[in-house]
């Protein structure tokens, strides 16, 4: 509700195109879902509430919600997909990153990102996808379901210790996926700067050796200073600058193909202006520099998490085996 207030109110609203969200189908969600999970989560639909989990409960009306928000996401792929829009963001709730093959999980009911990803590869001849998820909380679900499939690359930056609990940097896929699963763990307390500094360091090389045809960003709001869950730091102005950190990437590998779709955020005064910078960057009424708010950055903190990250995917990232700059105000470091 605080997004759509915002929408109501913002100036350049009429530069955007709404795209009617549909119903995922059955043979949609089952992309990436068991039939028993579809059939469990179909059977809340009218009921008053149900309690999947300690943390996950449906109403009467969340599994047509679910399908709405699966299937309006789905939609924002193939128009973006087929060049009819340039990029979009699926403003949809419930979120999905946590929902695992057969479980509910973290307010999670269907995975929306990995349907769009499963979606992009077998219904629109797409080879690879490039999964960002910047939500405070580690996006599980998602890791999981791909975590043996080299054609999905998962990049995760995330709070940790912290719920889910997975998420350390030594997760980085099995079998044929082993490589394709990157985490960034970090500590509570970090801002725009080390956000932006991080991403920006690893993944333009990561995207450029992957060649996605597509970017798909798991895009939560909890890293707010406000939001209750959360303990980050971050900022409008820092989602400006992740955006287009990755709007970029998106343009040098695969023409700009980029949708984001909301998962977390549980501040409502903070997620419709977060929200809004999103948009306004996306749609380049506002261009923010990501070197800019990078060199703002604590060296220590981008330090930290980007030299055990690159320590461990070095092994299979050549992009990562030269050293990475990294320019900061006063100084330049390399890793
Ligand atoms: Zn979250």
């Amino acid at each position: 509700m605080a997004i759509y207030a915002m929408l109501e109110q913002m100036q350049a609203r009429q530069h955007f195109v709404e795209i009617p969200p549909r119903k995922a189908s059955e043979e949609e969600i089952l992309l990436v879902h068991s039939p028993e999970y579809h059939r469990k989560i179909a059977a809340t639909d009218g009921l008053e509430s149900v309690s999947l989990t300690g943390d996950t409960h449906t109403s009467a009306d969340s599994y047509q919600t679910a399908c709405l928000a699966a299937g309006g996401l789905l939609e924002a792929v193939s128009m973006v997909s087929s060049g009819k829009i340039d990029n979009a963001f699926a403003l949809v709730r419930p979120p999905g990153h946590h929902a695992e093959k057969s479980r509910a999980m973290g307010y999670c009911l269907f995975n929306n990102v990995a349907l769009a990803a499963a979606f992009a590869r077998k219904k629109l001849g797409m080879e690879r996808i490039l999964i960002v998820d910047w939500d405070v909380h580690h996006g599980n679900g998602t890791q999981h379901l791909f975590e043996r499939d080299p054609s999905v690359l998962f990049f995760s930056i995330h709070q940790y210790p912290h719920f889910p609990g997975t998420g350390f940097f030594t997760e980085t896929g099995i079998g044929p996926g082993e490589g394709f699963t990157v985490n960034l763990p970090i500590p509570r307390g970090y801002g725009d700067g080390e956000y932006v500094a991080i991403l920006s360091a690893i993944l333009p090389p990561l995207a450029a050796e992957f060649r996605p045809d597509l970017v798909l960003v798991s895009a939560g709001f909890d890293m707010h200073p406000e939001d209750p869950l959360g303990g980050m730091q971050v900022s409008p102005r820092g989602f400006s600058g992740m955006t287009r950190c990755i709007m970029n990437l998106a343009d040098a590998c695969c023409g700009g193909r980029l949708v984001l779709a909301l998962e977390g955020g549980y501040c409502v005064d903070a997620i419709g202006e977060s929200v809004k910078a999103v948009l306004m960057e996306l749609a380049d009424f506002t261009f923010c520099s990501p070197s800019e708010l990078a060199a703002q950055a604590r060296p220590k903190k981008v330090l930290y998490a980007l030299k055990r990250s690159v320590k461990v995917q070095r092994h299979y990232w050549k992009s990562l085996a030269e050293p990475l700059q990294i320019q900061f105000t006063n100084e330049t470091l390399r890793i």
